[in-house]
């Protein structure tokens, strides 16, 4: 017990028999949170007070679906803790963050290193040396910003990951839903457009054929094409990256084709989140991911949108606010989700 708890002396300013004051040990255990995205990834680790010993955001990893990404992902994380002050027998469990269907229960991932006969989780846990959970990437940034950012004790959350691609992730009540097998979310995936684009899923005219980063990129190539003029040049070797280019051109350089088609996406944007106003009738709406770093030049076309399509009253119910974490809230989401998984296995047990 000695090794959980700090005896903090006793309490000074109190009659009668002072009462001992006791502290949680922050060095007793720790959580390590992984968010992958296709281009990039941010690792961290997490003491039990929520309290991050390391961190590094945002570096480069390409994302593939093949074995040896999957070896590559392992190693950097294994190098991330040899690297670290902090002895892995401490780390009590790893969550890691991944874009698309992911049956957190189950531990499989669909659509990045599918394995039919063995979960995902028990493949990179034999690799780590660490029980491992497997968390949809927009869900855990959602809790990230339910426990420790922009929500302010608000119970009915949906937070808008607006990126290279485009999900939701909904906090009910205080607690996230997943649905029943965990693929709840695929916003991006609705279709909603007679456009005779093809989707990354493979479907046609999916939200994300027009709101998204790579169809961001799509319309930037098109416009150039047509004869419109920027100042912006997409040089990232990485398409997965390209977009932000685009975004930091309406933000740093006000370049107006960049200024004109991310307005031009927010409002579609805006648009199609009045439907999920009109059904869940939430307290808070959060934009978060790469398109949240353009702030009201996302923000005010939405919020303009919003009032035009939702119901009076039920937009008249909700704010409507940016990510405050921005590039750690996949991280901070990720070793959340794993604390309270290993709190709440340790207390059933
Ligand atoms: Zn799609």
């Amino acid at each position: 017990m000695e090794d959980y708890v700090i005896d903090m002396g006793k309490v000074t300013n109190s009659s009668g028999r002072r009462p001992s004051l006791y502290s949680i040990n922050p060095t007793c255990a720790y959580f390590l949170g992984v968010n992958v995205n296709r281009a990039s990834m941010s690792i961290g680790l997490q003491n039990i007070k929520n309290e991050f010993v390391s961190i590094e955001l945002d570096f480069s990893f390409v994302l593939e679906n093949t074995p040896e990404s999957l070896q590559e992902l392992c190693n950097i994380i294994n190098s991330f803790i040899d690297d670290g002050s902090v002895d892995k027998r401490m780390i009590v469990g790893a969550c890691i963050n991944l874009s698309g269907r992911i049956n957190s229960i189950e531990g499989f991932s669909y659509n990045y290193f599918f394995s039919e006969n063995r979960p995902l989780t028990e493949i990179i846990s034999a690799q780590l040396g660490l029980p491992v959970r497997l968390e949809n990437d927009t869900r855990a940034m959602a809790y990230g910003e339910y426990k420790e950012g922009i929500v302010d004790g608000e119970q009915n959350v949906i937070f808008v990951n607006y990126s290279w691609g485009v999900a939701i992730g909904m906090i009910t009540d205080g607690k996230l839903y997943y649905g029943k097998s965990g693929y709840s979310g695929e916003f991006g995936h609705s279709t909603l457009f007679n456009n005779e684009i093809m989707c990354q899923c493979g479907k046609l005219g999916c939200l994300e054929t027009e709101i998204s980063g790579w169809s961001l990129v799509n319309q930037f190539k098109n416009a150039l094409k047509e004869g419109k003029q920027s100042k912006v040049k997409l040089t990232d070797s990485s398409e997965a990256l390209q977009h932000h280019a685009i975004i930091a051109g309406a933000i740093n350089l006000e370049d107006n084709l960049c200024i004109e088609l991310v307005t031009i996406q927010s409002e579609k944007m805006g648009r199609y989140l009045s439907i999920i106003l009109n059904i869940f009738n939430p307290e808070l709406l959060v934009i978060g991911g790469d398109f949240s770093k353009l702030g009201d030049y996302a923000l005010l076309p939405i919020q303009s949108a919003l009032k035009k399509y939702s119901l009076g009253l039920v937009n008249r119910d909700v704010k409507l606010k940016k990510s405050s974490l921005g590039l750690r809230a996949g991280v901070i989401g990720a070793c959340c989700v794993v604390k309270e998984q290993m709190l709440s296995t340790l207390i059933s047990n």
